[in-house]
């Protein structure tokens, strides 16, 4: 049976000691009575500290992003071997925010995800369309793409290391959330395509997440769509009470 998930994206919010306030409030309120997966992504600089703090928690670390290279002449950038040192397991790719802001490719995702899975990470794996692609009626076309040029060249053993968050960019720290039935129509249509172009066991097992304006007001009725696993969350990540309201909306 696949898993259910939530995560919670921090982006660039939250400098250590607000880091560590948020998670033992987490620690706290989500005790082990959720049925779902949690992950939380916070900053760089703050995920050793992080890993420390909820090590008795069954609480995940995720980073939000990665290099693609093993080490080298890369300033600024994390490997994959650093995040592990750390306990840091899962890795983030794909966000729309890297491929907006950072000009990071489908291209240049496929790389990431190879080195990620090399070094045995989870990947929570970010893709959706922008809000012309839907007016236009090719937002089917455009996350059919972005998954085949970024993901589908892995081998079938990977797809245990890969959770997919479909992020329709026009919902995304925008207030508007795609529609519990919009949701559910892509995610069935993401499932089709992973089954058509590996097998039917791989997308039955794949968890897909929704991310793009969940808040505690909206969650039950999106998560209790048949293929919606759970949920990114950005935003509403940042409080430990939307945050916790949320997981318990699994
Ligand atoms: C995100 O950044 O992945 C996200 C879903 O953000 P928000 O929940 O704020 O829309």
């Amino acid at each position: 049976m696949r898993k259910k998930i939530v995560a919670g994206n921090w982006k660039m919010n939250k400098n250590l000691a607000e880091t560590k306030t948020l998670l033992s409030e987490l620690k706290t309120k989500l005790k082990a009575s959720s049925e779902a997966e949690i992950i939380v992504a916070p900053t760089f600089t703050n995920l050793y500290s992080a890993t420390e703090v909820l090590k008795p928690s069954g609480i995940t670390v995720a980073a939000q992003n990665m290099h693609e290279a093993e080490n080298g002449a890369y300033t600024g950038e994390i490997s994959a071997d650093m995040l592990k040192s750390i306990g840091v397991e899962t890795v983030i790719l794909g966000h729309s925010e890297r491929r907006a802001y950072f000009g990071e490719t489908d291209q240049l995702l496929a790389k990431k995800v190879n080195t990620a899975l090399q070094h045995e990470m989870t990947i929570i794996f970010c893709f959706g369309e922008e809000l012309q692609d839907r007016k236009s009626d090719n937002h089917f076309s455009v996350v059919e793409q972005q998954l085949k040029n970024g993901l589908f060249h892995i081998n079938k053993a990977d797809w245990k290391n890969v959770v997919l968050a479909y992020e329709p960019v026009w919902a995304i720290g925008t207030g508007e959330t795609a529609s519990p039935e919009q949701a559910q129509e892509m995610h069935a249509f993401i499932r089709k395509t992973i089954a058509n172009a590996f097998d039917q066991e791989i997308a039955d097992e794949v968890s897909i997440l929704y991310g793009g304006s969940v808040k505690p007001n909206n969650a039950q009725e999106i998560f209790a769509k048949m293929d919606v696993d759970g949920g990114l969350i950005g935003g509403a990540s940042l409080d430990a009470e939307n945050f916790t309201a949320i997981v318990n909306a699994i």
